[in-house]
């Protein structure tokens, strides 16, 4: 893989998208031409699927058009109703999610080290509406998944996991998709592995596995002579599905870069007093991103303002913690991630970022106590 030399700007954004050669998504592309096929779970996104799978030694993977799709096909597959335990640690898709699927979302503080859903604070939010818990992978991190599975064990809950970052993740060496009822993933263009737009459900239940595939396709039965559920439009088209299978061929070289400059970063930023890093197991997590957490927020605005100067752009991930969200929420205190969503800013990382571009980032930050 090739960095994109063209781009006349000089300025360093928190991500870029892992792109195979051109060469590679166009050769995909003429047999999409060729067939005259671009959606309807066509040949593309069918390799694509099988391809993921094998990828990361899954059972099945369910495509869908994107992340925030396969988190509600996931909800609704499930027939989760009432309250849905979540973290206040994530994006907004989380939370949308669970908002259009006519359930609540409930949240749940986090474990200030790791970032992940405090599992012991966990059990104090069930209540007789709690029908499911759904943690977040935060920044391919895995969450404590056993004891997780436990507690939903204990209750009779479900758990669906927001993996959208967790592509290349692993936990006691299976691919972090593989666990709970379902786990949900993106294929965004701004996450390790992806379609331009796209994501996808993995589940172990080939009951569910049917389910997921008929609201995908508007509650279809299998000879679409009748609608068996409410479903909607969730299919990936084949023009996506070629854009996955072509940066598909990268992948390890890919989590292979970003574990490498995850422990450069982690070399020259070890020094500063000042910061803390997400404590993350690196040959478990898939390293997708590079948070620093700040002294407070008047030092993070600080390091981002002179970063900014030197055209570096980092991004404030999760900011604020989604119980903030006011207009569509109900505020419920969940300290840790407030506190830390003021403090945390993902620094740039992605796989045609220089090492000495690197060098330059925790330098300049090390220059503001
Ligand atoms: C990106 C993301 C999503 C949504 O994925 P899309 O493919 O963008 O819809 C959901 N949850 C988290 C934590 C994400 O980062």
């Amino acid at each position: 893989m090739k960095s994109n030399k063209k781009r006349k700007t000089n300025s360093i954004y928190v991500t870029k998208p892992a792109l195979s050669p051109l060469k590679r998504f166009t050769k995909e592309l003429e047999t999409v031409w060729d067939s005259g096929i671009l959606t309807h779970h066509g040949p593309k996104v069918q390799k694509l699927e099988k391809g993921i799978s094998n990828l990361l030694g899954l059972r099945n993977f369910t495509s869908t058009s994107n992340g925030t799709i396969a988190l509600q096909i996931a909800i609704k597959a499930l027939e989760l109703k009432g309250e849905i335990i979540t973290s206040a640690f994530t994006w907004i898709a989380t939370v949308s999610a669970i908002k259009w699927e006519k359930c609540t979302p409930v949240f749940c503080d986090i474990n200030p080290k790791t970032l992940n859903i405090d599992p012991d604070q966990i059990i104090n939010k069930i209540s007789s509406k709690t029908s499911a818990i759904m943690p977040v992978h935060v920044f391919g991190n895995p969450c404590e998944i056993e004891v997780i599975q436990r507690i939903a064990d204990d209750h009779g809950l479900k758990v669906i996991y927001d993996a959208a970052h967790g592509v290349g993740a692993n936990y006691k060496n299976k691919s972090i998709l593989s666990y709970g009822d379902i786990s949900a993933t993106s294929l965004h263009a701004t996450k390790i592995l992806n379609s331009g737009e796209g994501g996808g459900c993995v589940t172990s239940d080939m009951g569910i596995k049917s389910r997921l595939e008929r609201i995908r396709f508007f509650g279809h039965n299998s000879d679409s002579s009748d609608i068996l559920e409410d479903g909607f439009n969730g299919k990936m088209t084949e023009i996506h599905a070629s854009l996955g299978l072509a940066n598909l061929e990268n992948f390890w070289e890919v989590l292979k870069d970003r574990k490498e400059k995850s422990l450069l970063y982690e070399n020259f930023l070890n020094g500063n007093k000042n910061l803390e890093l997400q404590d993350v197991n690196r040959d478990d997590s898939n390293n997708s991103y590079f948070p620093i957490i700040c002294k407070d927020e008047e030092h993070l605005v600080r390091i981002k303002k002179m970063l900014n100067g030197n055209k570096i752009f980092p991004r404030r991930y999760f900011y604020p913690s989604a119980n903030n969200f006011h207009h569509i929420v109900n505020y419920e205190p969940c300290p840790i991630s407030e506190d830390i969503a003021k403090r945390i800013l993902c620094l740039p990382l992605y796989f045609s970022l220089e090492r000495e571009q690197i060098k330059i980032i925790c330098n300049l930050i090390d220059t503001l106590k």
